[in-house]
């Protein structure tokens, strides 16, 4: 089962995964010489500002993210590029450790993913408005409409508003935050999910740059972080079971709320759904799930993620073929791959919940911090650990097994002994 010149391939979501899809499959089409018809159905504008417009993330891209960028030939526009970020300020049990970009060759940045805050003052560059005109400038035909079922038909049926299209392989980049179109008939199951909270701040004047995190307050909280975004700061909770006062209180127990009095100047405000699972069924004959719709990195770097997914059913669909078992080949090993560096994450953030409840390691912790603060850059074994945890910027098995190494350890018993670095 191959796709053949003149064949039709539907792309159904034109978020990250949607639109790199469509660039990937043209790419490879290319370059085996077949002539595709390659349509992205995206429900959403960009361009309006808020959640109407807008795919709700904190919008930090990791230098993972903007690498795949460069595979397929795009640079980010400056326009589109809201901060680079090359600090990170943690704030543990009441004190502050700043940890710099340990390499400096690669670039993190911030960006919105629709045209800004709902209330925000002027409207910002979108980034999946400008990586869905890439696909369209490369030659994907790209449509406004809302999917409202995928049919198991033998080619497969797209039904929109008073039309079906018949796909010759159907690309489901739907993400999670809306009611997944595809018939039962496939076996398809979304991943499971949970609720974040996100908002929008103007950026106070005496703002200190960087992105900030805390990990403690409220009560489920994962971390929570103020990422600077041009004029505005975003504030971003990831956590379990977080209250819907979570954002309150959140700014509450951190002294932010003095700066925004009673979150009055918050302005926009969503609730979007984070994957927690893999999906079930994500490949069939003629179908292939891609981004969050199939799996993605655990609670970091879902945009870089969902170019690796996308590549690699790209790359499958035109190389190898279109039935179940190219797919399960070809495109499952490197999504079962996420999966696995996935089960280190988890045991990397339950582990994070040791130091909270012990204060003395944290303190310990902090004083290792400072200590390799004097050494040469990439001998900074923790500060290292850190930056790859809070960006996304390493896999969480490099994570753990840096973690776990001698010098590692070393270092931190390093950090215990110096108490005379907290008098
Ligand atoms: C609070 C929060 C913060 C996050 N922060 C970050 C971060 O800083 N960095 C990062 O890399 N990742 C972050 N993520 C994860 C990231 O948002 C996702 O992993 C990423 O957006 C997945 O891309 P996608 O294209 O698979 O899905 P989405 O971005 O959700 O795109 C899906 C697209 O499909 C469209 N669609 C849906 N249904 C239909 C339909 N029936 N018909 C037509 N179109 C449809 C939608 O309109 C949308 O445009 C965060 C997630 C959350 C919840």
């Amino acid at each position: 089962m191959r796709l053949e010149n003149g064949n039709r391939v539907v792309i159904v979501g034109g978020g990250p995964a949607g639109s790199s899809t469509a660039l990937h499959m043209l790419r490879y089409a290319q370059a085996a010489d077949l002539r595709l018809e390659v349509i992205v159905l995206e429900a959403r504008d960009f361009r309006r500002p808020g959640p109407a417009g807008c795919n709700k993330c904190a919008g930090v891209l990791s230098s993972n993210a903007v690498r795949n960028l460069r595979t397929m030939n795009l640079d980010l526009p400056p326009e589109v590029i809201q901060d680079q970020l090359d600090t990170y300020i943690l704030h543990l049990g009441g004190t502050e450790v700043t940890l710099r970009q340990p390499d400096p060759a690669r670039r993190i940045y911030s960006v919105y993913r629709g045209s800004g805050p709902r209330r925000g003052d002027l409207p910002v560059q979108s980034f999946d408005a400008w990586l869905l005109d890439q696909a369209r400038a490369r030659g994907a035909i790209v449509r406004r409409a809302h999917v409202q079922k995928i049919l198991a038909t033998a080619r497969p049926t797209v039904v929109i508003a008073q039309e079906q299209i018949q796909a010759d392989l159907v690309v489901l980049a739907t993400g999670i935050n809306s009611r997944s179109p595809v018939d039962e008939a496939w076996g398809y199951r979304p991943p499971r999910t949970e609720t974040m909270v996100q908002d929008e701040m103007p950026k106070p004047a005496d703002f200190r740059g960087g992105v900030h995190i805390f990990i403690d307050e409220p009560p489920g909280l994962i971390f929570g972080g103020l990422i600077p975004k041009g004029r505005y700061l975003n504030v971003s909770l990831l956590g379990h079971n977080l209250s819907p006062n979570a954002m309150t209180d959140f700014l509450a127990s951190h002294n932010l709320a003095r700066t925004f009095p009673d979150g009055k100047l918050l302005l926009c405000g969503c609730t979007p759904r984070v994957v927690v699972s893999p999906a079930v069924g994500y490949y069939a004959d003629r179908f292939v799930a891609v981004g969050d719709s199939a799996i993605t990195r655990l609670c970091k770097d879902g945009i870089g993620s969902a170019f690796v997914t996308a590549e690699a059913a790209a790359r499958t669909a035109i190389d190898s073929g279109i039935s179940r078992e190219d797919f399960e080949a070809d495109y499952r090993p490197v999504c079962r791959r996420i999966i696995a560096d996935n089960r280190f994450g988890e045991l990397l953030f339950s582990l994070g919940d040791i130091p909270r409840r012990m204060p003395f390691l944290l303190r310990a912790w902090r004083r290792t911090l400072m200590l390799e603060s004097q050494l040469p850059l990439r001998s900074r074994i923790h500060t290292r650990l850190l930056w790859g945890l809070f960006t996304g910027d390493e896999s969480y098995r490099a994570i753990f097994t840096s973690m776990a190494s001698p010098l590692a350890l070393l270092g931190f018993l390093r950090g215990v002994w110096a108490r005379r670095i907290d008098r």
